[in-house]
């Protein structure tokens, strides 16, 4: 069919394009909407830790709730929210709903919340030091996590943005740890509190022994430079005993339940 007609083919090409700038354009549009009429919602991940069972924390999830199309998760739209320079604004709302709610916990839980590699800016630690303010939140209570992606742009400027979070007391976390390529060097020299596995390697568990010796190796890892170890993805009562007996600090997944509002992972 296309050697029949190329021409056509070109045109149907130029048009599926064109409808993509449209759509774009549009979901850009109605993302703005959305921060203006308040349309973002928070959902929560229990974080548990390995040895007592307990809640020790809790990750911050962004929802989009669309009133057309319903909730939409993160990664149908956080990428656009960068490009189109939303970003600093949907994570600073980010950070100061995650404080708010948190600092209304009755427990004494801490509070985890994404950055986007567009809201690590020089004076970040100052939006940061304002939320907590704000929410009579303690700094010793809010930790934030990075990805890979965020680092490897300029790992000396993270560095030194990452010192200056830490001189106010909250922690740092580098999230999806083991599944892109970052050097071990490289995570030796960031200022981190708490290494995050990502749930690939808890998937990868069931397709045999490889899986298991890479998270021992990292768990292992994490704990030599003295960091907090959580492993992400955790959905079956082994995967958390054999996290535990080999010294995996905290599990998150959905063992413990799927991303709720806060009344639900308070009940929890
Ligand atoms: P993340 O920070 O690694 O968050 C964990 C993701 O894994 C969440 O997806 C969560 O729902 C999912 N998950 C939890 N338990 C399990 C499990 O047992 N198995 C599996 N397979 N997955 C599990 P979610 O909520 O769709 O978020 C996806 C990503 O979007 C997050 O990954 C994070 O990178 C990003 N994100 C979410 N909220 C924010 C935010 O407020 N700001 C920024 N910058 N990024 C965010
Ligand atoms: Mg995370
Ligand atoms: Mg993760
Ligand atoms: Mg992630």
């Amino acid at each position: 069919l296309a050697k029949a007609n190329p021409a056509r083919r070109i045109r149907f090409y130029e048009e599926a394009t064109e409808d993509a700038v449209r759509e774009r354009r549009r979901m850009t549009q109605e993302l703005r909407d959305a921060l203006a009429r308040g349309q973002f919602r928070l959902v929560w991940q229990s974080q548990v830790s390995t040895q007592s069972g307990r809640i020790v924390g809790r990750e911050a999830l962004l929802r989009w709730e669309h009133p057309v199309r319903g909730p939409i998760p993160p990664a149908d739209f956080i990428a656009l929210a960068e490009e189109s320079g939303l970003m600093p604004r949907l994570g600073e709302w980010v950070l100061i709903e995650a404080c708010r709610q948190a600092a209304q916990w009755p427990g004494r839980e801490h509070v985890s919340v994404n950055l986007s590699v567009m809201q690590l800016v020089p004076d970040l630690h100052r939006a940061v030091a304002d939320a907590l303010a704000e929410a009579g939140l303690p700094p010793d209570r809010l930790e934030l996590e990075i990805t890979e992606a965020s680092v490897s742009r300029d790992p000396e400027r993270t560095a030194r943005l990452l010192e200056k979070l830490r001189a106010i007391g909250v922690s740092i976390a580098m999230d999806d740890y083991g599944r892109g390529s970052m050097s071990l060097t490289a995570l030796r020299e960031l200022p981190l509190d708490c290494l995050k596995l990502d749930h690939t390697l808890m998937q990868g568990l069931e397709d045999g022994p490889q899986a298991l010796a890479t998270i021992r190796a990292l768990i292992a890892l994490g704990k030599s430079l003295g960091l907090k170890v959580v492993a992400e993805g955790v959905e079956t009562r082994e995967q958390l005993e054999l996290l535990r007996r080999e010294g995996c600090d905290e599990a998150q997944g959905f063992l413990f339940g799927p991303p709720a509002e806060i009344s639900r992972a308070a009940a929890g």
